[in-house]
């Protein structure tokens, strides 16, 4: 492919995309897995699905850039990631345009994916000359310690399709920053964004091999060979926690450092002296936001008896309002869900817990049609051993549970294997971070429906993952400390 073809183009066109694997800086063509709009199941574009042989293909690739790159000063490192965060900014609403084709969320919300993508190669364009190193006097005082930062070596980066530009990009800057060179194996229900960031990081200066990207179908298969080649040194996945156990044991087989963003099932509580339209403004964003396809989504609303009622009244409200329709459409505030199993395994849940005594305020149902549409949808009185309290909804569905006093409500917050985010909305800032202490999760939102923000620590305690993304530790993730005993 020339640079003419790359650089040419409508970003915003499915087919621009499907040019093939990108290894090694070059687009090696092939089919074989069709991207389907799920607003109405509609074939966007086919991208090639691909074998064990190319991902090893891709490791060499990676590998032959390595050492090049991480002696690429940091500075130069930092302004191409800089390039690559402008040219991002400058192809936002295309690249908002594709994300809604691919993965059906509102113009709005992808509008809102690519700005925060974008800002992880900002953010670590400029974190990437400030790697921290350490100097130490040995207690014993008999020598010195000194701690270097070294790029831990080619990462395997495999992301979800909920966020296809920024689980990507939030990858991508830390490893680069770091001086790690990278393979990303994308969602295939959401490949054609990945790809598009790989062209417009090749426009940024991006040398060949440092950022390869591949599709598959048999996504175990090649991570699998992928983990058993010496030269892969790390693993970062963001996924269901489901996968991520497989994928802890399959790299203990080479003792892979592995990063791990996984599942959540966030509870978002609010307490009787809480501001009540504060508090629905920030259950509708911390619901609402992808359609309630994120891993940080309100899964729980617990609310005090106090104020349980006028809650539930505000929420079915603002809920049965939105307008449902493919994402691409200006006006749309709920588009479709990523597939049929998707709504199939939302029905579930809500059906199940309406059998077990939970009440409707609104939706409840499927929506008939070629897309993937289930509306929005309000319970309350759910029993709490209902399936939905336990599983991720990853859907537009609000379960409301009653409760009564801070330690009943701190215990049922905790009953779950899961522990990535939850939300506390109370008057009381005091009240609000005790509860925020004795919530096991590793990000807490106080009176604010979204806490994701690329200066900050994103990841989850228990089975919601190991490792942080984002934020000034974001980096380490990508570096082994190499500790020099120095006599001077
Ligand atoms: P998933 O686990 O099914 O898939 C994630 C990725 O793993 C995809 O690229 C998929 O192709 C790949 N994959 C699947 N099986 C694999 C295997 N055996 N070996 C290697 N790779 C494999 O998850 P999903 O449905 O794409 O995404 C939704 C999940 O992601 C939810 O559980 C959500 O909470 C989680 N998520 C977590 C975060 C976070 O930061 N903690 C962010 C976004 C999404």
């Amino acid at each position: 492919m020339t640079m003419d073809t790359i650089l040419g183009g409508n970003y915003a066109d499915p087919a621009f995309h499907a040019q093939g694997l990108y290894i090694g800086g070059a687009w090696l063509p092939g089919t074989g897995i069709p991207v389907i709009n799920p607003a109405n199941a509609n074939t966007l574009a086919e991208v090639p699905d691909a074998s064990a042989a190319d991902a090893l293909r891709a490791v060499d690739a990676a590998d032959a850039a390595a050492a090049n790159w991480r002696t690429t000063p940091a500075r130069q490192r930092a302004e191409i990631l800089h390039r690559w965060f402008q040219l991002v900014t400058e192809h936002a609403d295309e690249l908002a345009h594709l994300i809604s084709l691919e993965n059906g969320k509102a113009l709005q919300d992808a509008r809102g994916e690519v700005a925060y993508a974008a800002e992880f190669f900002r953010w670590y364009a400029e974190e990437a000359v400030r790697i921290p190193g350490e100097f130490r006097h040995a207690p014993s005082g008999a020598n010195h310690i000194l701690v270097d930062h070294e790029p831990i070596g080619v990462a395997v980066l495999i992301t979800p399709w909920n966020f296809p530009a920024a689980m990507a990009t939030r990858k991508i800057g830390p490893a680069l920053a770091a001086g790690c060179t990278v393979i990303l194996k994308p969602a295939s229900e959401t490949p054609l964004t990945a790809y598009a960031l790989a062209r417009l990081g090749a426009e940024a200066g991006v040398p060949p091999g440092v950022v390869n990207v591949l599709t598959t179908t048999q996504p175990a298969v090649i991570t699998n060979a992928m983990l058993a080649d010496p030269r892969v040194r790390k693993l970062s996945f963001t996924g269901s926690t489901a996968v991520g156990r497989l994928l802890l044991a399959e790299a203990a087989k080479t003792v892979v450092s592995c990063a791990m963003e996984l599942g959540g099932n966030a509870a978002f509580l609010v307490f009787d002296d809480a501001d009540l339209e504060a508090a629905l403004d920030g259950a509708m964003i911390a619901k609402m936001r992808n359609a309630g396809e994120a891993c940080t989504a309100a899964n729980r609303f617990y609310v005090q008896s106090g104020i349980h009622d006028a809650f539930v009244a505000g929420l079915t409200k603002r809920m049965a309002a939105l307008k449902i329709g493919p994402g691409t459409d200006e006006q749309t505030q709920v588009g479709p869900m990523i597939s049929s199993a998707a709504v199939t395994k939302i029905d579930r849940l809500v059906s199940n817990a309406v059998a077990q005594g939970a009440r409707l305020h609104t939706g409840g149902a499927p929506l008939p049609g070629d897309g993937y549409f289930y509306p929005p949808t309000v319970l309350d009185n759910v029993p709490l051993d209902a399936g939905i309290a336990h599983v991720e909804i990853f859907g537009p569905v609000a379960p409301v549970y009653r409760f009564d006093t801070e330690e009943t409500v701190i215990r049922m917050a905790n009953n779950t294997e899961y522990g990535l985010a939850a939300y506390v909305y109370s008057g009381d800032l005091t009240r609000a971070l005790r509860v925020g202490k004795g919530i096991e999760s590793g990000m807490i939102a106080i009176n604010r429906g979204l806490m994701s923000d690329p200066a900050a620590p994103f990841g989850g305690v228990k089975q919601s993952g190991l490792g942080r993304e984002g934020g000034v530790t974001g980096i380490l993730e990508f570096m082994e400390p190499k500790y020099f005993a120095v006599d001077f």
